[in-house]
């Protein structure tokens, strides 16, 4: 995507970001007319976004920047993938194409409100691992988050710091390992109420990312997979035992979880909030088994 740069002024102090945009959308929807330099800029943008969405983005198998806070198992997984099994389906391709917009409607208040965005996907390395952070706003990192009602909560109310399944914190980091800053955060959006958030977390929570990078890279030289990022949980009180929600979302769970079950591997049981994995069962669920 092209890099443009749209500014009204630049001396914002990043702490006042959410309020700006706020004012800046209720001074938009007063009658005040935008910048026609603004409009035809969010024009462009927005087919930059529609024109990369087409475009099959291919993953290379090894570390990235983006993923390097996820468990060590997992990665293993993905690194010895033979095939392209993860095909997003038209439903996950719509909701790609709404999420980049919206990352640009964001980026567009904050442009509306006065503070500065520059690097946006500017490629970053450390220790070899690569990452293109998605902009920086008043100069420090900021990755933008647009999120559903559940998770926005973790940057509204900086519950990240000890929820974080995709690794986001990490990422952060390493973003600004690469651009020696530390005062950045994520920008999110909740996208059923239109509430924004920056959360910014202080530096004694974020990894040391090149120790990380150094154990990733041993891990994933191993003949076998390194141990299970997380346990099974119990289900009931009879001692049936699931998977956490995080696995359940992992593509590699059957193949992970094989021993399960004395070795049959998981049994799967359809209830009426969506599927549970099992990984023991003491006592059958009365539900249907779709294994
Ligand atoms: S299924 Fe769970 S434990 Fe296994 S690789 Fe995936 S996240 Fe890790």
């Amino acid at each position: 995507m092209g890099q443009r740069c749209i500014n009204m002024n630049s001396s914002k102090d990043l702490d006042s970001l959410v309020d700006d945009m706020y004012s800046a959308v209720i001074e938009a929807t007063d009658g005040k007319e935008l910048p026609d330099e603004a409009v035809e800029d969010f024009g462009e943008r927005m087919k930059d976004v529609l024109r990369s969405w087409t475009q099959p983005h291919k993953q290379n198998k090894g570390l990235r920047m983006s993923s390097i806070g996820r468990p060590a198992r997992q990665l293993w997984y993905d690194s010895r993938e033979v095939d392209d099994r993860y095909k997003p389906k038209a439903a996950t391709q719509i909701k790609f194409l709404y999420g980049h917009i919206l990352e640009e409607v964001l980026l567009m208040l904050v442009r509306l409100s006065g503070h500065t965005v520059t690097d946006e996907q500017k490629e970053v390395v450390v220790d070899d691992i690569k990452g293109h952070m998605d902009c920086k706003i008043d100069g420090e990192v900021i990755d933008v988050k647009t999120a559903s009602n559940f998770a926005f909560k973790k940057f509204s109310e900086g519950t990240l710091i000890n929820d974080d399944s995709f690794g986001y914190m990490a990422q952060l980091a390493g973003y600004e390992a690469a651009e020696g800053t530390s005062e950045g955060g994520f920008l999110a959006i909740n996208k059923e109420s239109g509430e924004l958030a920056l959360f910014r977390p202080g530096t004694l929570s974020k990894p040391n990312v090149k120790k990380k990078i150094k154990e990733l890279k041993e891990a994933l030289t191993l003949d076998k997979p390194p141990s299970h990022c997380y346990t099974p949980i119990p289900e009931g009180k009879k001692g049936n035992e699931v998977l956490p929600r995080t696995c359940g979302y992992c593509p590699h769970k059957e193949q992970c979880w094989s021993d399960s079950n004395d070795g049959s591997g998981l049994r799967v049981f359809k209830y009426s909030n969506g599927y549970k994995y099992f990984t023991k069962v003491v006592s059958e669920p009365r539900v249907l088994e779709i294994t």
